[in-house]
């Protein structure tokens, strides 16, 4: 459109009038103000009072109304021209229509806006990591859930990644680390399991991410941290009821066998042999027989909880069949664990239970004992357990037989 100084429309192209919704022509000789979806108090005239007054261009963006009553954001230009012959003012008005550009403009800060509202309610926090290629870690970005995972700020760790790793324990912080140094290489997504130090206990967190390689060499992570301390709980509490026997609390025979491999690859690392006992419970038929299977019951929980108190928390002790145990004993000589399981049979032999009718009920305890070697083998072990074991019923219970040709190391086994 051009415009004589009093903001009067002389020329207009066709468009300009199809862009403003007006018939050929319908625009000549009006106000150009009059566009404006507030004639009076709107922006388009106090642009043309300031290109009038000092002469210059104006360029933003002004609320205009089309012939139909439509609203558009119109980004407008007016550029003051002098050279006309007659020296009057004109003023060249541009516009060009960005009513879709703002909605969408406002549409994505609508949903900018709805996203970090939903990312600060995750119960978790949503995080990017960098590492640099000499290795140096450095926290980009964390969500607002940081805080009530850690106790710590998003901006205090961006700050210093320290203070967060300060808090994973020592052992989690290594496997973090490896775990960190796998997916930098492979570029595979990494998840891991880690737990926090905090001044309210340990905390179980999950971490899972996805790598990227950038250009300078550095790996950029983007994941998920999430609190895990409930499952971790569970888990373990499922495990321990996998695990153990519901009557007595020992090892159940399946986890035995499990663990048992376990201690025997560590003592074959060591070079050490492992003592093992077969415990069997003297006549306990019998027991059942004059006082019943809930008197035979109680008597085999006060059992499993004498032999517990008789040895150390790593040593293992499982029930694996109705009235038979076997004790692992780690760390310990053969002289030692002979030693060990003689207080464990004397204690036994101490237990007093009181039965219906105020009857005192007693048992005693056979035990053998063998020896798994380093190189041996857990199940031959087991065997010559359990033939030491018969030796020590058939020579009259209530004692503990070795491996063949070992006698009793201590002269107090000895009741003479
Ligand atoms: P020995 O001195 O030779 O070992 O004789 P024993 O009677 O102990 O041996 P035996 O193997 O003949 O009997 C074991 C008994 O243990 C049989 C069974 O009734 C009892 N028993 C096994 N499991 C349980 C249990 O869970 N509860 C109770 N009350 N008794 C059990
Ligand atoms: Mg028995
Ligand atoms: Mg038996």
């Amino acid at each position: 459109m051009l415009l004589d100084d009093q903001g009067v429309v002389l020329q207009v192209n066709p468009e300009f009038e199809r862009h403003a919704g007006h018939a050929p022509g319908q625009l000549l000789g009006r106000r150009a103000v009059t566009l404006d979806a507030d004639p009076l108090h709107g922006g388009f005239a106090l642009a043309l009072e300031h290109c009038r007054t000092t002469r210059q261009p104006w360029q933003g963006v002004l609320l205009c109304r089309r012939a139909n009553g439509d609203l558009r954001h119109q980004t407008t230009m007016i550029q003051p021209l002098e050279e006309c012959p007659d020296g009057a003012l004109r003023l060249l008005v541009i516009q060009y229509d960005v009513t879709g550009m703002r909605e969408r403009e406002l549409h994505d800060r609508q949903l900018l806006a709805r996203l970090g509202d939903t990312v600060s309610r995750l119960p978790g926090t949503v995080f990017r990591l960098r590492q640099d290629a000499a290795g140096h870690l450095e926290l980009l970005y964390a969500s607002e859930g940081l805080m009530a995972l850690t106790g710590l700020t998003p901006e205090q760790v961006m700050d210093d990644i320290e203070r967060l790793l300060g808090r994973v324990t020592t052992e989690d912080r290594r496997r973090l680390e490896v775990a960190l140094a796998q997916s930098a290489v492979s570029l595979e997504p990494c998840q891991l399991e880690l737990r926090l130090d905090l001044p309210g206990g340990l905390r179980w967190l999950e971490a899972r991410a996805r790598p990227q390689r950038r250009r300078d060499g550095s790996t950029l992570w983007d994941g998920l941290l999430i609190e895990v301390t409930e499952r971790k709980a569970e888990e373990s509490r499922i495990r321990r009821l996998v695990s153990t026997d519901m009557l007595t609390g020992a090892l159940n025979r399946r986890a035995f066998f499990e663990q048992g491999a376990a201690v025997h690859a560590r003592a074959l690392r060591q070079g050490q042999a492992l003592p093992l006992a077969m415990l069997d419970l003297d006549h306990f038929k019998a027991l059942n027989d004059t006082h019943g299977h809930a008197a035979g019951d109680l008597a085999l929980q006060v059992f499993a909880a004498t032999c517990r108190e008789c040895l150390r928390p790593y040593d293992l002790f499982a029930r694996i069949g109705g009235e038979e145990f076997v004790v692992v004993l780690v760390d310990t000589s053969l002289a030692e664990a002979w030693a060990i399981l003689e207080r464990l049979r004397r204690a036994v032999e101490e237990i007093t239970l009181e039965v219906e009718g105020g009857e005192i009920l007693r048992f005693t305890v056979s035990l053998g004992l063998a020896n798994l070697p380093p190189d041996g083998n857990l199940d031959v072990a087991l065997g010559d357990a359990d033939r030491a074991l018969y030796r020590a019923k058939h020579e009259g219970r209530n004692r503990i037989c070795g491996p063949d040709g070992m006698t009793p190391p201590f002269s107090d086994a000895d009741p003479t």
